[in-house]
C-alpha cells in the first residue's frame, strides 16, 4: 500500500500532508484533538498554534528564521502560504491571526484530493506501511510510551531542561579560558570541550541576588514538573541556600585562570561546546524557568559574557523528544524500524517554524521514497538543511537538548571578518549561499 499515513496535524503533520500530496501521494492524516485533548491546544483545527501567534522574524537576508520562512516560501509550503493570507501588523515578524489562520490550514488540508483526515488517537507503533510521527511536544501518553519502549526510556525525554546557548564569538576569552577540570581529556577536541567564566566573591554574591530577584515563569496548568536532580532551574538551586551553586554547577575545582594565575576563583561558571563547528557553547548546569529578559540582563553579568549573543535562551517545559542523534538516520527514519519517520518538534527542533520545515522536509522524503525515487536532505548550507544536519548528527547525543535555527548551525563562509563588526555581512554571505543552494536542491528533487 503506497498511502503515506501521518499521526499528528499539528505544524508539522499539517505541512507534511501537503508536501507529499502535492506530489501525488496519498495521505491520511490520524488527528487526535478534538477527541482527546492537549493541555495547550484550543480548537480541533490543523495547524494550530497553541501559543504566541507570531512564525518570528521575516528577514530572510539577517535572519536564520526569516530564512526558513523563505525556504519554505520556495517550496510551496501551506504554512507559509496560509501565513500570509492572515497576516497582521508587526513590524519586522510574521504574526498572523491564529483562529482564521488554523481554519484555512485545516480547509486546505481536507479540500485536497489526496488526503483525508481521521480522527482518533494512536496508540500503539504502526507495524508496517509508510508513515510520519508528528504527534509534537504534548504527544499522548500512551503513544510516548509506546516510542519509549522501541527507543528506550533514555532516549525519549518527556521535559526539556535547556541551558542557555551563547555564540562563542560573542564571548570574551579576555577574561573567559579554555580548560576541561581536571584537564580531563585526551584530544584537542575534548580539551577544548569547556570555556571558563571566573567570578570573585562580590561578583558571585551580586549574581545571586539577581537570580534571586530575576522575574520566572510559572509552569503551565496541567504541565506541572516534578524537578529531578540534576536538573533543578539554577533559581531554585539558589534558593536553597546561597553556597548551593558554588558547590554545584558554578564548583572552582580542577581550574586555573590564565589570566590570573596567582588569584582562585571563587566561583567558575563552565559552558560546554554544543555543537561539532564549535560554534555554540551551552552554560552547563544553567537550565531555568526565568523570563527571557531577565535571563539576559542576569547571565549578561558573567565576566566574559557582558557582550554574550544567544543562539537560544534557557527554558524548562513539557516537551516529548527524540535523541535523534542516535535514533533517527538522514533521512529522518528511525533506524529500527525505518518504516516510521520522525517529524517536528519530537525531532528536537523548537519553534511552529522549525517544526513546520520538519514536516515539509518529511513529506517530501516520505513521498520520494514512495515514488521509488531518492532524495538527498539539503545541504547544511541551508536553513533546512543546517538544522537536519544538526539533530541527525552535528549534535552532540549525551547533551541534546532542542535546538531553534540559527547561524551557528551553518558552516562558516571563507574570508569574511568574524566578530562583531562583520556580522552584517557575514549573514547576508550566509541567506545568500542557502537561497542559491536552497533553490539546486528544489530543481534536484523536481527532476527525479
Ligand atoms: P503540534 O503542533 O503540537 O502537533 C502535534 C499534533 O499531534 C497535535 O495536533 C496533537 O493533537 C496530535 N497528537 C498528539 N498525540 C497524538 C496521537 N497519539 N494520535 C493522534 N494525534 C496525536 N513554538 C513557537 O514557535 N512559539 C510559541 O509560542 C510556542 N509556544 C508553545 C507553548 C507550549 C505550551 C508548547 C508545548 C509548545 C510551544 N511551542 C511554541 C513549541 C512548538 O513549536 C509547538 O508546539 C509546535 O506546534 C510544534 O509543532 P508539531 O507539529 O511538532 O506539534
Amino acid at each position: 500500500d503506497n498511502t503515506l499515513h501521518i499521526i499528528g496535524g499539528g505544524m508539522a503533520g499539517s505541512e507534511a500532508a501537503w508536501q507529499a500530496a502535492n506530489l501525488g501521494i496519498k495521505v491520511v492524516i490520524h488527528e487526535m484533538r478534538p477527541k482527546v485533548e492537549t493541555f495547550a491546544h484550543q480548537t480541533g483545527l490543523l495547524g494550530e498554534m497553541v501559543c504566541s501567534n507570531s512564525f518570528r522574524s521575516d528577514d530572510h537576508e539577517q535572519n536564520a528564521v526569516g530564512l526558513l520562512h523563505w525556504e519554505m516560501r520556495e517550496a510551496g509550503g501551506l504554512i507559509m502560504q496560509t501565513a500570509a493570507q492572515h497576516r497582521l501588523p508587526a513590524g519586522g515578524a510574521l504574526a498572523v491571526d491564529r483562529d482564521p489562520f488554523a481554519q484555512s490550514v485545516t480547509d486546505a488540508l481536507m479540500a485536497h484530493d489526496n488526503i483525508t483526515v481521521e480522527y482518533g488517537e494512536i496508540t500503539a507503533l504502526p507495524e508496517d506501511g509508510h508513515w510520519i510521527i508528528a504527534t509534537g511536544p504534548l504527544t499522548s501518553g500512551a503513544l510516548g510510551e509506546a516510542i519509549a519502549a522501541e527507543t528506550g526510556a533514555d532516549a525519549l525525554a518527556f521535559f526539556d531542561a535547556i541551558a542557555p546557548i551563547v555564540y562563542f564569538d560573542s564571548i570574551d576569552m579576555s577574561k573567559a579560558w579554555m580548560q576541561s577540570r581536571y584537564d580531563k581529556g585526551e584530544t584537542e577536541e575534548e580539551r577544548t570541550a569547556y570555556l571558563n567564566c571566573p567570578m570573585d566573591k562580590a561578583q558571585y554574591d551580586t549574581f545571586i541576588d539577581a537570580l534571586l530577584a530575576a522575574d520566572k515563569t510559572e509552569f503551565h496548568e496541567g504541565e506541572t514538573a516534578k524537578y529531578f536532580d540534576g536538573c533543578l532551574p539554577i533559581e531554585v538551586m539558589a534558593e536553597r541556600g546561597r553556597e548551593t551553586l558554588r558547590h554545584g554547577p558554578m564548583k572552582p575545582v580542577g581550574l586555573t585562570n590564565p589570566h590570573q594565575p596567582e588569584v582562585k576563583a571563587h566561583a567558575v561558571v563552565q559552558l560546554r561546546r554544543d555543537n561539532k563547528l564549535g560554534t555554540l557553547y551551552n552554560i552547563v548546569g544553567f537550565q531555568t524557568k526565568m523570563k527571557y529578559g531577565a535571563q539576559a540582563d542576569v547571565f549578561k553579568s558573567i565576566p566574559g559574557l557582558e557582550n554574550a549573543r544567544f543562539a537560544r535562551l534557557g527554558g524548562i517545559h513539557r516537551n516529548t523528544f527524540l535523541n535523534s542523534p542516535t535514533l533517527l538516520d538522514g533521512q529522518m527514519r528511525l533506524r529500527s524500524k525505518p518504516h516510521i519517520r520522525f517529524a517536528g518538534q519530537i525531532t528536537g527542533v523548537e519553534g511552529y517554524v522549525e517544526s513546520a520545515a520538519m514536516g515539509l522536509l518529511a513529506g517530501r522524503l516520505a513521498a520520494a521514497e514512495i515514488r521509488g525515487e531518492t532524495l538527498e536532505t539539503p545541504p547544511d548550507t541551508t536553513a533546512t538543511g543546517a538544522l537536519i544536519t544538526h539533530i541527525s548528527g552535528g549534535a552532540d547525543a549525551k547533551t541534546f537538548q532542542p535546538m531553534n535555527v540559527n547561524f551557528g548551525l551553518f558552516p562558516p563562509v571563507d574570508g569574511l571578518k568574524s566578530g562583531r563588526r562583520g556580522r552584517k555581512d557575514r549573514y547576508k554571505a550566509y541567506t545568500d549561499r542557502a537561497k542559491v543552494d536552497w533553490r539546486g536542491w528544489l530543481d534536484a528533487g523536481q527532476g527525479n
